[in-house]
């Protein structure tokens, strides 16, 4: 029987886990099929407080991360495929077997959303992606696209000017859902060539399978056109990775986790932490906020208060 096992080590669950740790829990944290979560992929972060020139996302996450080691946290990379509530524990299937533990911190965290177009899973890694810091270095002096107008589409559309030759920003509406600092960074930039009121519709390619182009919607005219970039980097926000607790964790109607009192879940001994359960504020600092909340709610339902 495990005291606690952490389910996952972005902001939330790192967190989590130093203040378990600390607590003399020895905590089992499951790194996961992502493992660092979002920060792991992301380049240089200004508004985490404490760093006033701004902190590179890896490096935050593996200083939480030695933080956590050096008080007892455990690491193992594995993620749960199942779940069940028991009498006063629950059981997790960790790879193929099932362990009990006392207390559940779930910061599975959310990844990204796809536009669901044919042929999607397979052109993945074939000028298809949806992390610029991981692939963008591969498309020098080419053209590529960004779908999406939230802040991540934004800044990875500032991050691929490094590299590509254009970078067009293509986006549903007219107007970007990014925070005015982030959306002012991508517009004026020159290399950065929005394109309004369009949907992608198609993925095109070679005669070798990678992509080509894009075909394009505008659905203010309802006229299509085809756009020719090496890569299509896709930013359309995120979805909850809650598959193991569908139909015995209490989930709103696009399956994020409720929080019924502080973290707590409807099961007791298992809380919810970060992106799993905030479809609202989805920052790396009130990620770390709720992994704090998490452990504490965890200790005092262990304290049995
Ligand atoms: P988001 O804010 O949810 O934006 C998603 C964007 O994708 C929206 O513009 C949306 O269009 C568009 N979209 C969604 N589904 C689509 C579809 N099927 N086809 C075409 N377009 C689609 O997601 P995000 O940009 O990933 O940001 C998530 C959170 O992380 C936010 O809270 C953001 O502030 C935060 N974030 C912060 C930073 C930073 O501060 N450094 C960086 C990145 C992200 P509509 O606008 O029409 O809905």
């Amino acid at each position: 029987m495990e005291k606690m096992i952490i389910i996952g080590t972005g902001c939330a669950g790192l967190t989590a886990a130093i203040y378990a740790a600390r607590a003399n829990f020895a905590p089992l944290v499951l790194e996961g099929h992502e493992p660092g979560g979002q920060l792991s992929t992301t380049t240089l972060v200004e508004n985490f407080p404490g760093f006033k020139d701004g902190i590179d996302g890896p490096e935050l996450i593996m200083n939480m991360k030695a933080q956590s080691q050096r008080f007892g946290a455990r690491f193992q990379f594995a993620g749960v495929s199942e779940f069940e509530p028991k009498e006063n524990f629950v059981s997790v299937k960790i790879d193929d077997q099932w362990v009990d533990t006392q207390t559940l911190i779930i910061a599975s965290g959310a990844s990204a959303r796809w536009l669901g177009l044919p042929n999607e899973k397979r052109l993945v890694g074939h000028g298809l992606t949806s992390c610029a810091t991981c692939d963008g270095a591969f498309y020098r002096n080419v053209p590529v696209c960004v779908v999406g107008g939230g802040d991540s589409a934004c800044e990875e559309a500032s991050f691929l000017t490094r590299f590509a030759s254009k970078v067009y920003l293509i986006h549903r509406r007219d107007t970007l859902r990014a925070s005015k600092i982030m959306a002012d960074r991508a517009l004026s930039n020159p290399k950065v060539i929005p394109i309004w009121n369009s949907e992608p519709i198609e993925y095109l390619t070679d005669e070798n399978g990678e992509v080509r182009g894009i075909k394009l919607q505008n659905l203010l005219l309802n006229q299509t056109s085809e756009l020719e970039v090496k890569c299509v980097f896709v930013a359309i926000g995120h979805v909850p990775n809650t598959a193991p607790f569908k139909g015995k964790l209490d989930m709103d109607e696009n399956g994020y986790l409720l929080q019924n009192g502080g973290t707590r879940t409807n099961v007791p001994g298992v809380f919810a932490a970060g992106d799993v359960a905030d479809h609202v504020y989805r920052q790396a600092i009130t990620a770390a906020g709720q992994g704090c909340a998490a452990a504490l709610d965890a200790e005092h339902y262990m304290a049995g208060l």
